[in-house]
């Protein structure tokens, strides 16, 4: 029996001599595993559908557990990705994590628009790769049920007060008042938000998905939300991904080029 799921590849492992497995993600099945037969001859048939970070529509039939292309539609090829070594590298890491979180069986729709809508931007320039990867790690966490508590300080429930923290180990926020009140300190886990990222975040958490890649943030408050989406995401998962590292280590300092002073959310 044949299936046709339209998905988008986040992986591949060469098998044999002529094969190769990719890892698909996919709105219905989550990430599921095909193989794709001769993919790797020069005329191979498929060549292009099956190659990293296609998107495609997959037809595959099924044999003992496994599942073995039979035929593919390339849809888009996000091919400024490929181009840069940066935006390459945090393709890679969102498909990393993904690979990760998300299981075969586990309808992911939502995982699959940020995912797209991340190549998307990544694809075009239109945003850099900071924006980029603090909107999807939040909103990645959010969407497998890690959002942290961020409505309200977790004590009094304070919406907005002179100073507000983002306790990462605590997963909720604490104002002032009560941040000292505890005998907290500043420190790697306990980071003093500007009112922007605090705004930002719960913009990027709760906003319909497809208005979370609208807004600008001038450069200071775009690194703020790069270290808080970065220390989250590592500290709920309880680990490093290599792709991170390796993301981290081609990074150079921001550009001014594709963020604007303005820091009004629209
Ligand atoms: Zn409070």
């Amino acid at each position: 029996m044949l299936t046709t799921v339209t998905g988008l590849v986040i992986a591949e492992r060469n098998y044999g001599e002529n094969d190769k497995f990719i890892d698909v993600l996919t709105a219905e099945y989550g990430v599921i595993e095909i193989c794709v037969k001769g993919a790797r001859k020069i005329h191979g048939k498929s060549n292009s559908a099956s190659q990293l970070f296609a998107y495609a529509k997959f037809c595959f039939s099924s044999r003992n557990d496994r599942y073995y292309l039979n035929s593919s539609e390339l849809i888009k090829v996000f091919y400024g990705i490929r181009l840069d070594i940066k935006k390459l590298a945090l393709a890679e890491y969102f498909a990393e994590i993904s690979r990760y979180c998300v299981t075969t069986g586990q309808t992911a729709k939502d995982i699959m628009s940020l995912f797209l809508n991340s190549l998307y931007f990544l694809s075009e320039g239109t945003r850099s790769c900071e924006f980029i990867k603090s909107v999807f790690e939040m909103r990645f966490l959010s969407e497998i049920g890690l959002l942290p508590q961020l409505i309200g300080c977790r004590d009094c429930y304070k919406y907005e007060a002179e100073e507000m923290f983002f306790m990462v180990d605590r997963c909720c926020l604490l104002c002032g008042e009560h941040f000292y009140g505890r005998g907290f300190e500043e420190n790697y886990y306990h980071i003093r938000l500007s009112g922007s990222v605090l705004h930002t975040l719960r913009f990027i958490c709760l906003a319909e998905m497809k208005r979370i890649f609208n807004f600008r943030l001038g450069n200071e408050s775009l690194a703020q939300l790069n270290e808080v989406t970065e220390k989250y995401i590592v500290s709920r998962l309880n680990r490093s991904f290599r792709s991170l590292e390796f993301y981290n280590s081609v990074c150079r300092p921001t550009s001014a080029a594709e963020t604007d002073s303005d820091e009004n959310l629209t």
